[in-house]
């Protein structure tokens, strides 16, 4: 199917970079810290140090607010999975970390320590990220829905000094083994009335005897601020490093591709436990001066509505799986809530099928931006920004200052740059942005593995087009060999994704002796849709006249749902060890797994 192309109106094509400079450093920024523009990089910005020499995530986002007018506005609204609404304004964040940070200064942490956190999404969760930052200690957040074993396993590798949690979480999930960890000292519990062990201290008495005051630690801009555990899509999740220049991109491309403005109320539906949760749904909003909504509940389509509605959501970030949900659940229900404050929308995560952005231009009625970033990235790298015409089924392009391109293996092993429009090769990113990561933790040899020939090597397919945008063809690891053909499973699952009875799709290379593999798929129905014989030969031959026969899968099968990461991300190296009768692998993130 030809995909139209989303125009823009001639109002947003013409916010151009320079516009978005200054209007940002006029709303955004404080006087001792500048953005450079440098037309030669196309903006790439450069960080100026705080008077004392330092630079503190936490300082840009709570304290440097402190002297302006931003001071007394809502920060964040947080609404309880019973709908209770707590709210806070930038000053009380200010001060709740501060006890925070005091918090951890009185227990003796020294700035360094590693804190994390296992918590549902509560807002002490969010005062102890930006506490720990403020005490110059390293925050890690954990998904509350892991195991023992993820948990014990991650806090193992990250040397886990402080756990914040609650006391269900506690009893259920680390009582039994946390006392056999070396590093840990101190056990935070957000809740319960009393004290149940030792080394475990209730929160609130903590807070209450803390210093509401605390300075900002002056850490530098190279030390380390965050640990974040890959997404564990393709194996083991990987402990990536972030430091605190960071903050500087994480502003300025929330500003650049979620047009992120300080009157704005934004949604960022994504938990702290993965990267977006982090970089978009505490930092980056807060640097810029906007209120965050945050819900504590799990998806449920009616709710999100009416979030989006009784909230007056005007910027919403949030996931392809997501999307897919309320496309499954159909316009009708969309139809009985009044959405027109939103003004903007985007997603990550995952490939955002066409028809995805096109049932949203019809239903919403406004288009998922789509973005492409990486844990290890920190930050947004390329992406459909508010003023660029969307090419429904693409990323979009490299923000200013990003530096993409696609790159093919010489026979020699070396790499090179494709220049020919829509040659599939690894996309591969120019390092040198502040969020990019600085190590994977204990695991030196990984970290050097992902350079080649001065490129970041991301591990995705993808190709590029003579306009500059990017689109996505798979993880290296998924990319399907079938009789001298190589196919992307994105390209195959946003075919099927077309056909009004399926919901998702998921796609693998199945081993097969003539063609070296076949494409299977593993497909979601939508509700009133029978997964029978029937229904299967349709798609077949649906798929079949949409892509060709070479690049059609061969196999079709039906499940109730795919297996897919905390962070929504369908695992299909997965669905492929299932069907070889192989080991799973790590599965510590696997979320919904009905087979
Ligand atoms: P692991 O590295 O542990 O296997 P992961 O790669 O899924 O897990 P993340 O860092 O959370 O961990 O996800 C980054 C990956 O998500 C990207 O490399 C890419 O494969 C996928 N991704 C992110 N955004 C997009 C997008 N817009 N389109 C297609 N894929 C995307
Ligand atoms: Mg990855």
């Amino acid at each position: 199917m030809a995909v139209p192309i989303i125009k823009k109106s001639a109002d947003a094509a013409s916010a151009n970079l320079s516009d978005y400079l200054s209007d940002y450093q006029r709303d955004c920024l404080d006087t001792d810290f500048t953005l450079e523009p440098d037309d030669s990089t196309g903006g790439k910005p450069t960080l100026k140090h705080l008077p004392d020499g330092g630079l503190n995530i936490c300082f840009q986002a709570l304290d440097s607010h402190l002297t302006t007018p931003v001071a007394d506005k809502l920060a964040l609204r947080w609404i309880s999975k019973n709908d209770e609404i707590l709210e806070y304004s930038y000053r009380d964040l200010c001060q709740l970390t501060s006890r925070f940070a005091s918090v951890l200064h009185r227990l003796g942490l020294p700035p360094g320590a590693r804190i994390f956190s296992l918590s549902g999404r509560r807002p002490e969760l969010y005062i102890a990220a930006l506490g720990t930052l403020k005490a110059g200690c390293v925050f890690t957040p954990l998904f509350s829905a892991f195991g023992p074993e993820p948990i014990r396993s991650r806090m193992e590798i990250g040397e886990a000094q402080v756990l914040l949690t609650t006391h269900s979480l506690y009893q259920k999930k680390v009582k039994a083994w946390c006392h056999e960890l070396p590093h840990l000292q101190a056990i935070l519990l957000i809740d319960g009335e009393s004290e149940p062990d030792s080394g475990c201290y209730r929160l609130s008495d903590l807070m209450q005897q803390a210093d509401p005051a605390f300075p900002c630690v002056s850490t530098q801009p190279e030390e380390m601020a965050l640990l974040h555990f890959t997404s564990g899509t393709t194996g083991k999740p990987k402990g990536v490093i972030h430091v605190h220049q960071a903050v500087a991109y994480h502003q300025l491309s929330a500003y650049w591709a979620l047009d992120l403005k300080p009157s704005d109320i934004y949604w960022c539906t994504a938990d702290p436990g993965w990267v977006t949760g982090t970089s978009y749904g505490i930092i980056a909003p807060l640097c810029l001066g906007v209120t965050m909504i945050i819900d504590e509940a799990e998806f449920d389509v009616e709710r999100w509505y009416h979030i989006l509605q009784h909230h007056q959501v005007t910027v919403w970030y949030t996931a392809p799986t997501a999307i897919r949900m309320l496309m499954k659940a159909g316009a009708a229900i969309c139809r009985n809530y009044d959405l027109s404050a939103l003004r903007f929308i985007a997603s990550v995560g995952e490939p955002l099928n066409p028809e995805a952005v096109l049932w949203s231009q019809t239903t919403l009625p406004i288009p998922f931006h789509d973005n492409w970033w990486q844990t290890e990235t920190g930050g947004i790298m390329i992406a459909n920004t508010a003023s660029q015409d969307i090419k429904p089924g693409s990323m979009g392009r490299p923000l200013p200052g990003i530096e993409a391109a696609i790159l093919g293996q010489n026979d020699d092993g070396s790499r090179s740059v494709i220049t020919t429009p829509m040659e599939v090769g690894e996309l591969a990113l120019k390092p040198g942005w502040p969020s990019m990561f600085r190590g994977y933790l204990h695991q030196e040899d990984k970290y050097r593995s992902c350079f080649s020939n001065g490129w970041y090597m991301s591990g995705d397919l993808a190709m590029c087009d003579a306009d500059g945008y990017f689109w996505f063809v798979g993880r290296k690891d998924d990319l399907i060999k079938s009789s001298g053909h190589l196919i992307g499973p994105f390209e195959v699952e946003s075919a099927l994704m077309e056909h009004e009875a399926v919901a998702e799709v998921g796609v693998i290379g199945k081993p097969d002796p003539v063609a070296g593999e076949i494409v299977k798929a593993f497909v979601t129905l939508k509700t009133g849709f029978e997964p029978d014989e029937g229904l299967q030969k349709t798609l077949l031959g649906f798929a079949r006249k949409r892509l060709g026969a070479a690049v059609a899968p061969k196999e079709i099968v039906f499940r109730r749902s795919l297996p897919k990461t905390r962070s929504g991300k369908i695992m299909r190296r997965l669905l492929k060890a299932r069907e070889l009768g192989l080991p799973e692998g790590d599965t510590s993130t696997l979320e919904c797994d009905e087979q």
